[in-house]
């Protein structure tokens, strides 16, 4: 199953970008709106799951825009403010985001807010933590894989790894991205020797796993029966 699809309303470029690269690290699909008007054109057309919505936007602001998809329909909204005194009237009747996160944020707190928000409004309590991929499958709220129905012995960052890789497979996933979704600050280095230790524990499908030199990893699908 493709990753929901986010639409990240932000105009500085800077926090547009590590939001836009951390969340697809985590599997979540991407659009990018940088001011109020083009967000309710891209919010309009591309239908997303869940709109990311700064308030202070060029040409028209966040409030503005939320009141406006609230028109329409219920598309679940998390607000990105830097003033917290805000907040109320963003959750409020009137405005009625779903979320918000103050600025400073880390983009690990905001993907944890997406999730939460979107399983309320899926009506579901199953975040979409288990992936199958050929030969592997994994669950990343169990903390366990297996490979052609084998459990493999892995620890929970080589699980999260795994999950990563499975969650855009046949896919190149860059170390950076890697790192990112592991939520560390370590280099690409030890990335490198999570993969090798990773490697070393997936048995036959380590075959999968294929090194592309100088940039990443990707994992291809197969293995099937036999
Ligand atoms: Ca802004």
């Amino acid at each position: 199953m493709a990753g929901e699809l986010i639409l990240v309303v932000e105009d500085e470029p800077q926090i547009a970008d590590t939001l836009e690269r951390y969340l697809r690290a985590q599997g979540f699909r991407t659009e990018r709106a940088a001011d109020g008007e083009r967000a309710l054109e891209v919010w309009q057309v591309a239908r997303p799951d869940l709109v990311l919505l700064d308030l202070m936007l060029p040409r028209l602001d966040g409030l503005e825009v939320l009141k406006r998809i609230r028109q329409r329909d219920r598309t679940p909204v998390i607000v990105i403010t830097a003033r917290a005194e805000e907040v109320d009237r963003v959750l409020g009747l009137e405005l009625g985001a779903d979320d918000y996160v103050v600025k400073p944020f880390s983009p690990r707190e905001v993907v944890a807010r997406i999730r939460a928000v979107l399983r309320r409004a899926q009506g579901l309590v199953r975040p979409a933590s288990h992936l199958q991929a050929g030969a592997l499958e994994v669950d990343l709220e169990a903390l366990r894989a297996r490979c052609q129905g084998q459990e493999l012995s892995l620890t929970p960052t080589q699980v999260r790894l795994l999950y990563l890789l499975m969650a855009r497979v046949g896919k190149v996933v860059s170390r950076q991205e890697l790192l990112d979704g592991l939520e560390t600050e370590a280099d690409e280095r030890t990335v490198d020797a999570h993969v090798k230790n990773l490697r070393a524990r997936l048995g036959p499908c380590a075959a999968l796993l294929e090194t592309v030199r100088g940039y990443g990893y990707r994992l291809r699908e197969g293995l099937g029966e036999g």
